[in-house]
């Protein structure tokens, strides 16, 4: 089966090593267990950065380093000789009394799980990664780790059964591998380009400079990457969340998602199993039917609207809709918890002061930040805006990410067209990363004929795509800041900017406040945080 196929890595003495500590020695999506949360921790944040299993890093970075105390903590759990699994098995049956005597949903928050998908498909993680309340992901990055090398001969994209056992197997394995064949070759001539126009400066040690002018190089040509390559999700969350993401994600059409939505159960199953019980009952199956009905009802609503035209322009932001009177609404939310009148009161004797006043309490409200982890209070969550935004998937991944909004995505397509960047273009590459994108496009249409969900494995993260937030002010705070900071890929930087740009003319006196918005752009964007990671490390 696919999702068992990468793995399988381990000599038998390592297997043994690594037993207590995985609820799976092969599968590719498993729970960790028996180990403290600050190591569960410190092995997800590796996600982000390494190409490796997380297995291997428990290995090479914890088991086998001697200071790492790690032979202390194996001891003492063969002398108690009684592991997590055990332990879960024996308070089943009193978390089981709980939930049916006091038990309401809530109860399944009071738990909670580490657990690895590895080796899932882009498209897979970013169903995953739509959870918001109680998830919390860590994924492979595309900046910091390189997507050229070969596991057995093959690029690490996924081959799902029902592709490869269709015509168009072959085509989906030459355009896919003519993609990464492209990006491996353009990598080292797109490095020495942003090495030759970014000399290293005598401030700039050479490690920060090497970090920052591959991660730049891996940003330009992240477009080459399709939908179908393989990430790392780490995942840490409540009982009640997990039910639900098995439960969303078993709803898929996709059987990728199916399956992972099985082998997350049965992780689970060994770590918080009354928690997530419910999704594999006859109530989770009617709440999987009732959102693929959801999801076919409003499909076919949609066959009647025409179809978009394509666009090569770079990240378009619209503000499709917001509140006018949101200056009232933030003004008398933020007086209300001290006072004892109602809302509505207040608000209408807020609409009567002269503007002067009512910024005195929008700028009192929002205080005096001094750096952009100062949030301002929930009065900022009155104000709301409907953006309609049009950017390149490699921007959207980065940015799906956020959850204090709400999000919805078009299928992951090439009808919108693609990006091609500058730097390439100025640098004489393009015309390889255009063939090969284009390539890949026209595979992607012929399959989306009878496949529709699986011609998103196909396309590259180069294409264009759509999207809407809705959000309020105090997220918006929260998103164009962080998302416009120098060190973030330009195309979501120029998303966030945009965004700024929209609030700025619609409430001026309430974005006063977005202090920390970076409206410049920067040659090498890692290049600060290299050198201040030099700052940090010792000697
Ligand atoms: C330069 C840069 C590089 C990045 N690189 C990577 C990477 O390599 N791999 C990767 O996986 N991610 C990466 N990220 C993404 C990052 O980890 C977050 O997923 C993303 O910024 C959105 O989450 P957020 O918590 O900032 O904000 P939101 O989800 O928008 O939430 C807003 C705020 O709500 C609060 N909040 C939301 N959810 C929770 C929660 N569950 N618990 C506690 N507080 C919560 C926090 O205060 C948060 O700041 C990167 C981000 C940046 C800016």
């Amino acid at each position: 089966m696919d999702t068992h196929a990468v793995n399988g890595e381990f000599t038998p003495s390592e297997r043994a090593l690594l037993a207590p500590f995985v609820t799976d020695l092969d599968a590719t999506i498993f729970g960790l267990r028996n180990l403290p949360e600050v190591v569960k921790g410190a092995l997800f944040s590796r996600y982000s950065r390494s190409d490796k299993s997380i297995r291997r890093i428990l290995l090479d970075e914890f088991i086998n380093v001697p200071e790492s105390g790690f032979s202390e903590l194996v001891a003492q759990i063969q002398a108690a000789s009684l592991d997590q699994l055990v332990a879960t098995r024996q308070a089943e049956a009193f978390y089981d009394r709980v939930l049916v005597g006091y038990g309401d949903d809530s109860v399944a928050e009071l738990g909670g799980a580490h657990l690895a998908c590895e080796d899932i498909s882009n498209v897979a993680a970013k169903v995953i990664e739509d959870a918001r309340i109680g998830l919390s992901p860590l994924e492979k990055s595309t900046r910091y780790v390189m997507f050229n090398k070969k596991v057995a001969g093959a690029y690490r994209y996924v081959r799902e059964p029902h592709i490869m056992q269709s015509p168009w197997a072959q085509a989906y394995e030459a355009t896919l591998d003519h993609l990464f064949d492209t990006y491996s070759a353009l990598m080292e001539p797109t490095i020495a380009w942003v090495r030759a126009r970014t000399p290293r400066d005598e401030s700039t040690s050479e490690r920060a400079y090497q970090a920052a002018t591959r991660a730049k190089a891996c940003d330009i040509l992240r477009g080459l990457l399709p939908m179908a390559t393989r990430t790392n999700v780490g995942l840490f969350g409540n009982g009640r969340a997990f039910e639900y993401l098995i439960t969303r994600v078993g709803a898929h059409d996709l059987p990728e998602l199916q399956r992972i939505s099985n082998d997350i159960q049965q992780a689970l199953d060994q770590l918080i199993p009354s928690f997530v019980k419910r999704s594999a009952t006859p109530r989770g199956a009617a709440m999987r039917a009732y959102l693929r009905q959801l999801r076919t009802q409003s499909a076919s609503m949609a066959h009647q609207l025409p179809v978009a035209p394509a666009t090569s322009n770079g990240p378009q932001v619209t503000l499709v809709d917001y509140d006018h009177d949101a200056v009232f609404r933030v003004a008398a939310a933020a007086l209300y918890p001290h006072t004892n009148l109602p809302l509505a009161e207040i608000e209408a004797s807020v609409r009567e002061l002269p503007n002067a006043s009512l910024h005195d309490i929008i700028r009192a409200a929002a205080g005096e930040r001094a750096v952009r982890f100062h949030k301002p209070g929930r009065a900022f969550e009155e104000a709301r805006y409907v953006f309609d935004i049009v950017a390149d998937i490699g921007a959207y991944r980065d940015l799906q990410r956020h959850r204090m909004l709400t999000q919805e995505r078009q299928a992951f397509g090439v009808d919108l067209g693609y990006l091609v960047p500058n730097e390439l273009v100025d640098a004489n590459l393009a015309d390889p990363y255009r063939e090969a994108i284009e390539r890949a496009c026209t595979l992607a249409r012929q399959i989306a004929y009878t496949m529709p969900e699986s011609a998103q494995y196909v396309v590259p993260m180069a294409c264009l795509m759509r999207w809407r937030f809705t959000l309020n002010l105090r997220e918006a705070f929260h998103l164009c800041e962080l998302r416009s900071s120098p060190q973030g890929h330009p195309t979501y930087r120029a998303v966030a900017q945009q965004m700024y740009g929209h609030i700025v003319a619609v409430h001026p006196e309430l974005a006063t406040a977005m202090r920390f918005v970076d409206t410049n752009s920067y040659e090498l964007e890692r290049l600060e945080s290299e050198k201040k990671l030099d700052r940090k490390r010792p000697l």
